[in-house]
């Protein structure tokens, strides 16, 4: 088995290449570095820096082509909004006709976000979404759902017939980026260095964090599944932004609160329904946040010095 995992470097690549290496996969990556993990380059597995927009020549076939590649943090897409949009819908339309010259299994790693600021909680895979193309989000969710669209359209004229769209929530864990600009790597980090937490908003604003290892699993399940439908993969534990301030402060130390504007468009509840994966796939998250926050909080200390 030989797979391409596009965005191999990033957080969730890096994770995503251990387990497809475990299991004896002959594993290629390209990414840009523009947004790595901080953890090293996995020595069994090929490296090749570029762009997917404009990628350089990887030789020979491959089975499979994760796509992952692109950043996903607000703070860095809203920074780079066209490089953003060009990531997900160009990239993704390069990286659909690699898979269709190699006959390739083709995923495409979407997002939560394509709900945009969701009228229903949870959300299903059914719900069309509520997404504002003038907002400043907008780079990240339209290109993901751009994305989507590619997916289905490349299956319908049957170019790339053997396709999956993993919807992916919030997903933590070691690996990340310290600096990546998001709740959990900024509340650790403030907590481990006695500043106060920076709670954007008022702080009653939901998320559900996926353990990454969990994440992974889904992923790799999909693939496995055939399911062609896109799949959401998060943990549905919905907690408040406030409430996941009071763990982390719990878990390292109170450092009080420091209350700042909500940026624009920022979704005010967000959990998934994972019925489908769990039918279709047989997935469901098995790391509490408990445990995954403990050993993501291990894994931070050492940039915290
Ligand atoms: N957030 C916050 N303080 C921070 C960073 C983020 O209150 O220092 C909020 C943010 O406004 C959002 C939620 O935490 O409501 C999750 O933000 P994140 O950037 O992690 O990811 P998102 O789910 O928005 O993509």
């Amino acid at each position: 088995m030989r797979t391409l995992v596009t965005g191999g470097a990033g957080f969730i690549g890096h994770h995503l290449v251990a387990r497809l290496l475990s299991r004896g996969e002959e594993v290629v990556v390209l990414d840009n570095r523009s947004s790595s993990s901080p953890m090293p380059d996995h020595p069994e597995a090929t490296y090749v820096e570029g762009d997917v927009v404009s990628p350089p020549a990887l030789d020979g076939r491959f089975d499979v082509i994760y796509h992952l590649a692109s950043v996903a943090s607000p703070p860095r897409y809203l920074a780079d909004p066209i490089g953003t949009l060009r990531a997900s819908s160009e990239g993704t339309r390069i990286m659909l006709e690699r898979a269709e010259s190699d006959e390739a299994v083709f995923l495409f790693a979407s997002t939560s976000e394509i709900y945009g600021d969701p009228l229903v909680n949870p959300q299903d895979e059914t719900y069309a979404g509520n997404v504002d193309v003038e907002s400043p989000r907008a780079c990240y969710d339209e290109a993901k759902r751009y994305g989507e669209a590619l997916v289905y359209a490349f299956e319908r004229t049957n170019r790339v017939p053997d396709s999956r769209v993993a919807r992916i929530f919030n997903t933590y864990g070691p690996g990340m980026d310290p600096e990546d600009g998001r709740v959990v790597t900024n509340f650790v980090m403030q907590a481990l260095r006695g500043e106060p937490l920076t709670i954007y908003g008022d702080g009653s604003q939901t998320r559900s964090f996926c353990y990454v290892s969990d994440l992974v699993d889904g992923l790799v399940r999909l693939v496995e599944a055939g399911e062609r439908r896109p799949v959401n993969l998060g943990n549905p534990r919905e907690i408040t932004i406030n409430e996941f301030a009071d763990i982390v402060a719990s878990k390292i130390q109170h450092t009080g609160r420091d209350y700042r504007p909500l940026p624009q468009s920022d979704p005010l509840v967000r959990r998934p329904d994972i019925t489908r994966a769990a039918e279709a796939l047989n997935w469901r998250p098995t790391t509490d946040l408990d445990n995954g926050l403990d050993r993501t909080i291990e894994y931070l200390r050492t940039f915290s010095a």
